[in-house]
């Protein structure tokens, strides 16, 4: 299973040369939320995965994809069919490939009774069920319900999933994302989730036409499916606050097909598929004309 130190582990085996790895905050239990950042070029991407304890492959994806990535650009060697080189030098990239790694750990090894913050979740959640169940963080907030943008709480108690909070960004996980997407103002961002293989990008109902075509582009690479919610606003997700507060490209990834937790045996097929779709993300990034 892959958890905060396996992830640990792999980042720590990144080479140096190309990748710049730093804690952009803490989780509730004291675990370093990382972030890898690579390139050297003015524009900026953001990828986000594990925002969900029970999605860590997006996790395992995202670190697979800038250990490759970075070897490409270093060598020089075409990477799916890009230029990583290039891409490297117009785009500098950040991946916290872990958002939310205490709720991976519940996820992947359930309640550990010696622990005060699992104790406490015992008494709010009042269910038995954690492990391959679990998506919120050890509080029972679910992150992706936790961002400013139409913020409802949902449900009126902490739970596996879908509770919003007490109000806003009320979690150290949300608050250490929406810190650094606002310090390093940021040209797209991209959230990876499971499962669905769908692409969305609209906020509010409503969804831009540059986003749009972006989107599309990325579906043609991966395969997936571009989806557009009609009368359902989305609301509470990191992709949601971006666009609301920078009317900027945002975008949620479903990646695989499958039932959470989609098992790690699938990471080179996810791989496969989005690959291509993160380096379109950032040749799409490379050359995006911002109107604000
Ligand atoms: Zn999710």
């Amino acid at each position: 299973m892959y958890c905060h130190s396996v992830m640990l582990e792999e980042i720590s085996a990144l080479d140096k040369a190309v990748t710049e790895t730093f804690s952009i905050g803490k989780s509730l239990m004291g675990r370093d939320i990382i972030c890898i950042k690579t390139g050297r070029g003015e524009r900026k991407l953001f990828l986000g995965g594990a925002y969900h304890g029970l999605e860590y492959l997006t996790a395992a994806l995202l670190v697979k994809f800038v250990s490759r990535y970075t070897e490409s650009a270093a060598r020089g060697e075409p990477f799916f069919g890009f230029n990583a080189r290039a891409l490297f030098d117009e785009v500098t990239l950040f991946t916290v490939p872990m958002v939310n790694p205490d709720g991976v750990d519940i996820a992947v090894n359930g309640i550990d009774l010696t622990n005060e913050h699992h104790r406490a979740l015992l008494g709010t959640v009042g269910i038995h069920d954690f492990k391959n169940t679990w998506q919120a963080n050890a509080r029972g907030v679910d992150i992706n319900h936790n961002f400013d943008a139409d913020w409802d709480r949902v449900l009126d108690k902490p739970s596996a999933s879908k509770y919003g909070g007490e109000y806003p960004h009320s979690e150290s996980e949300t608050r250490a994302v929406v810190d650094l997407l606002r310090k390093e103002n940021f040209d797209m961002m991209l959230a990876f989730h499971s499962q669905g293989a769908e692409i969305y990008c609209d906020f509010n109902g409503k969804t831009e036409e540059s986003a749009l075509k972006t989107a599309q582009k990325m579906a043609a690479a991966s395969g997936y499916e571009v989806k557009i919610p009609t009368g359902t606003a989305s609301f509470g997700g990191c992709k949601d606050w971006f666009i609301k507060e920078f009317h900027r490209p945002g975008f949620t990834v479903e990646i695989g097909r499958g039932k959470n937790p989609l098992p790690m045996t699938m990471l080179d097929d996810v791989y496969a598929e989005n690959a291509p779709l993160i380096l379109c993300a950032i040749n799409e990034c490379a050359h995006i004309t911002q109107t604000t």
